[in-house]
């Protein structure tokens, strides 16, 4: 185990870039990335209990309640591939999972240690999303035009799982924005009183958001 674990917090608007950037900084931090987002599909794929209670709300762009959020997010940090830390992206999205994750680490004796916020324009996001596809085997985010399909980052496919999200249609990412504006952009201030939130311009290439990212890790 980890001396010192590190706890590291993706947190921005729906495209802004956090899976993308997620899979190359936890490469290079050794660190598991730990997505809400991807353990909610995980479920639906396979049709459990969980992704069955998930659907409905991800389907229209609304959080999933928090009782059921927060006890599959701590259920994962409590695996032992998580005992050095892990890469959240996509969690917490709201002050009850906030508050949740900081008894969790606390009981734990660790804490968060870097919250990285990624900015990026309105405008920016429904572009970016209309053209995402995802790899349905390893979850890695491409795009259309921004981000080509080359080669699969984790050597199992050769593009030929990518797909569009449901909730990737327009009228759902504009209800998706408006919910990380009411409900998941007040962590920018609770993280920020805590000392610990990075501001990152996201709207930048991939390659110079992820060198900035490494930059701010590195600081630690
Ligand atoms: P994106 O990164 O594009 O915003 P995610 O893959 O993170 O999308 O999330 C997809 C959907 O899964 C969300 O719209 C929501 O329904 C659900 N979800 C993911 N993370 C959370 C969370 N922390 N709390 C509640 N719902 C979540
Ligand atoms: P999030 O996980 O925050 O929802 P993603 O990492 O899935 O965001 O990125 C959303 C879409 O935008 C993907 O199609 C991705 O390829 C693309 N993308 C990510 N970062 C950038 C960037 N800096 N410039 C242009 N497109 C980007
Ligand atoms: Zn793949």
């Amino acid at each position: 185990m980890t001396a010192n674990p590190k706890y590291i917090i993706l947190l921005g608007p729906p495209g802004s870039g956090k899976g993308t950037q997620a899979s190359v900084l936890g490469e290079n931090q050794g660190l598991p990335h730990v997505a809400s987002g991807d353990l909610f599909r995980y479920n639906l794929k396979n049709a459990t209990p969980l992704g069955l209670q998930a659907k409905a709300f991800m389907d229209k762009g609304e959080l999933v309640p928090d009782d059921i959020t927060i006890a599959m997010v701590l259920d994962r940090l409590s695996q032992p591939d998580c005992a050095g830390g892990a890469l959240l992206d996509g969690f917490p999205r709201t002050l009850a999972q906030a508050a949740a994750l900081d008894k969790a680490l606390t009981e734990k004796g660790v804490q968060i240690n870097l919250v990285l916020n990624i900015q990026v324009p309105d405008e920016e996001i429904v572009s970016r999303l209309s053209g995402r596809l995802i790899c349905r085997e390893c979850q890695e985010p491409f795009h259309k035009m921004f981000k080509p399909f080359e080669t699969c980052p984790h050597g199992k496919c050769h593009g030929e799982h990518l797909y569009q999200r449901d909730d990737d249609k327009p009228e759902t990412v504009r209800n998706r924005l408006t919910v990380y504006w009411n409900q998941t952009s007040p962590l920018i201030d609770y993280y920020r009183a805590k000392g610990i939130l990075k501001d990152l311009n996201g709207y930048q290439a991939i390659e110079v958001v992820t060198q900035a990212l490494i930059d701010a890790v590195a600081q630690l």
